[in-house]
């Protein structure tokens, strides 16, 4: 059998909701053979699932999703086979996680004015020292029954235009890919179909992606329909950037995403991990 691999997935370092060697143990019980931890605009989860990945003989890949800004959009990079100790990285990182601390102070007070008391230090205890994300509000926001389900808690409260939302202020696409490389990073451009961006506009930041040297694009994700990875797919050849596959997985309470269980690679892209 080939070689299973998935290059994206989110632990408690971030908003995931497996440690990193729950997260480890399950993906090599589901059958991946090499594992990528990607967590958001952190690296702290890597030493220890690297640990981990060594106990169980498996592959382990460190990287990262970095949250940056381009066209007024948040979109998100991921960062393969990433040096967690670079100087640049964690000093953009420290900017970032300031930003995140004062974003959830904000989404708070707008909770607050909404009627919605002491989130912010519902979700600070869940993050449990790591970032915190609004995956951490929405399950707060569940279990006080205000939305049946984190999806929903999204579309009511935490979405452009919605009481709890606060707009993101990350660093720029060029700054965030500045930070990739100089961390010895291949950056791929994440679950590229999410952004709901017209093919006119996708081609326009995939070559704004290009010229900053970007690598790859996530043609399969757990967030892509069979359409958008056949569309991506297409984006792929054209731009002839390397292909990456990732669950985006966060935990068991997000049954829609599984670990090992990704649909393969449409013929004639080029798997990232053909580089390695
Ligand atoms: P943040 O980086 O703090 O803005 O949080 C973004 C995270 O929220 C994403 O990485 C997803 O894990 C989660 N998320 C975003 N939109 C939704 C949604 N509609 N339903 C559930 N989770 C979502
Ligand atoms: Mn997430
Ligand atoms: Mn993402
Ligand atoms: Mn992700």
């Amino acid at each position: 059998m080939s070689t299973q691999f998935d290059l994206h997935s989110h632990s408690t370092a971030s908003d995931g909701s497996l440690s990193p060697t729950e997260l480890i143990h399950q993906a090599h019980q589901a059958g991946v053979d090499v594992l990528a931890l990607t967590d958001h605009d952190s690296t702290e989860g890597l030493d220890e699932a690297r640990q981990a990945a060594r106990g169980c003989n498996m592959g382990f890949i460190p990287g990262i999703e970095l949250s940056v800004m381009w066209g007024g959009q948040t979109i998100h990079i991921v960062g393969l086979r990433l040096d967690e100790h670079n100087e640049a990285l964690q000093q953009g990182l420290l900017g970032m996680r300031r930003f995140r601390d004062w974003r959830a102070e904000e989404m708070g007070r707008r909770l607050e004015q909404h009627g919605i008391h002491g989130v912010f230090e519902d979700a600070r205890t869940r993050a449990g020292g790591s970032i915190i994300s609004r995956t951490h509000f929405a399950q707060v926001l569940v279990e006080r029954g205000l939305a049946k389900d984190t999806q929903q808690v999204f579309k009511r409260f935490l979405r452009s235009g919605k009481p709890g939302y606060v707009k993101g202020e990350w660093a720029s696409l060029e700054e965030g890919m500045g930070w990739l490389l100089a961390a010895g990073a291949e950056p791929v451009l994440a679950h590229p179909a999410r952004y709901k961006m017209t093919m006119t506009k996708l081609r326009k930041l995939t070559q704004a992606f290009i010229e900053l040297g970007g690598v790859a694009l996530e043609v399969v994700s757990g967030s892509h329909s069979r359409d958008d990875i056949y569309k991506i797919a297409q984006l792929c050849r054209q731009t002839k950037l390397w292909a990456s596959v990732g669950s985006d997985y966060h935990g068991p309470h997000s049954p829609w995403i599984q670990l090992g269980r990704l649909p393969p690679l449409p013929d004639d892209c080029k798997p990232v991990w053909q580089r390695w």
